[in-house]
């Protein structure tokens, strides 16, 4: 049973916090909260079970159609509160079955996720900001900057809607889609736990996986909560000078630090980090980067997802020749590093982070390299 949450920001907190609406968000709350507003309505405790059920196990559209809540609170519910934060705006299927969604939030603002199905996984590739602080150069969710936090329910609300439209439970859930997660740390963890909560969607925490830039605060935070989640690291380079270009929030925080966190982490957690690194032709793919990243993670309990570049038009860079891509795999492997080449799903529905978006929301102009 997950208690009330109290998960304040944390340094490295992006502004704002999402739009305070005057009514809640239910799939945001805990079962002790949603009890808490039941009670102020003179409602029992076990209604707030009921509702808790049909928020995050239910398929139900409206609140008219949870039938064994009384009609009063089925009123009461319909016009103090909000059942769905979120609505699909647009819904783009590949050939693969992955599925990119574009969700509109109440303010108008639009954010990305992604429907991924495998042999035995389903996974949800979700958003955690409308837009994001860090600007990777080659990342078309950073070229606005950030606009907001997402709120807890706008984050569960995305896994919720996608497994109502799909008709399926999701297994797991990775947070790679827009925004730095530990930049809006209180909001995604709460959504987690919403969505690890056995009364709920029921993840497991295995099947959790946060991705991060680098915020080495967030990481040391996470790590003291000793979840056994999988941390991803967006490594992307293997020397300040051309990480700090790619991730510019390694001038804050640069590799040594960052891996120094790692460490740290896999310490605490005994769980092995993810290395993300971007493959970019002529930018960070030589036979030398190769060893120099082998000799970073050297030590480290750790599996490199080696990603290729997502060609996004406005920038001039690309992924290296596929020969390339293997060679560099191949040398991390001799190296004795766990390696992944990761298979490029779901291209030609602009599945790479921020690119449906960026379609209602044009880069800015002066954006290339
Ligand atoms: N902000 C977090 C999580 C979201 S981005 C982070 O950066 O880790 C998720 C992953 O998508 C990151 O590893 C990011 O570097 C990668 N990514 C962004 N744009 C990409 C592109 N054009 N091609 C391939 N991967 C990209
Ligand atoms: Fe933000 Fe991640 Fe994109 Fe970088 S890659 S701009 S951290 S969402």
């Amino acid at each position: 049973m997950i208690q009330n949450f109290d998960y304040a920001e944390g340094p490295g907190s992006a502004p704002g916090s999402g739009p305070r609406p005057a009514r809640p968000g239910l799939s945001g709350l805990s079962p002790d909260e949603l009890e808490t507003l039941v009670a102020a309505w003179g409602e029992p405790a076990y209604r707030a079970r009921q509702l808790f059920s049909w928020v995050h196990g239910g398929r139900a559209r409206s609140f008219a159609e949870m039938s064994n809540l009384p009609l009063g609170l089925r009123e009461t519910l319909a016009v103090r509160a909000v059942l769905d934060t979120l609505t699909i705006l647009e819904r783009r299927k590949a050939r693969d079955g992955t599925t990119k969604y574009l969700f509109r939030l109440s303010d108008g603002e639009t954010v990305e996720a992604v429907w991924i199905p495998a042999p035995g996984r389903r996974t949800v590739c979700l958003s955690s900001q409308v837009g994001c602080a860090i600007g990777c150069r080659f990342c078309a969710t950073g070229w606005g900057g950030l606009v907001r936090n997402l709120t807890a329910a706008e984050i569960v609300d995305q896994v919720r809607l996608i497994a109502r439209d799909t008709g399926q439970r999701p297994t797991n859930l990775v947070f790679m889609g827009m925004g730095e997660p530990l930049a809006n740390y209180g909001n995604v963890r709460r959504a987690m736990e919403l969505l690890h909560a056995p009364a709920g969607f029921g993840i497991g925490w295995r099947h959790h996986t946060l991705s991060t830039s680098g915020i080495v605060p967030g990481i040391r935070r996470l790590a003291g909560e000793r979840l056994p989640i999988t941390l991803a690291v967006s490594l992307h380079a293997a020397d300040d000078e051309t990480r700090s270009m790619l991730v510019p929030v390694n001038r804050r925080w640069p590799i040594s630090e960052l891996l120094k966190a790692c460490r740290e982490y896999v310490a605490c957690t005994g769980r092995r980090i993810s290395f993300e690194y971007v493959l970019i032709r002529g930018v960070n793919d030589t036979r030398r980067d190769a060893r120099r990243l082998a000799g970073l993670l050297a030590g480290i309990l750790s599996h490199v997802n080696l990603i290729p570049l997502n060609r996004v038009p406005e920038v001039g860079w690309e992924a290296p020749p596929p020969a390339r891509q293997r060679e560099f795999a191949r040398l991390l492997e001799e190296a004795g590093l766990s390696v992944t080449l990761r298979q490029e799903r779901g291209g030609e529905i602009e599945a790479a982070c921020g690119q449906l978006r960026r379609r209602y929301a044009p880069a800015p102009s002066g954006v290339g390299v």
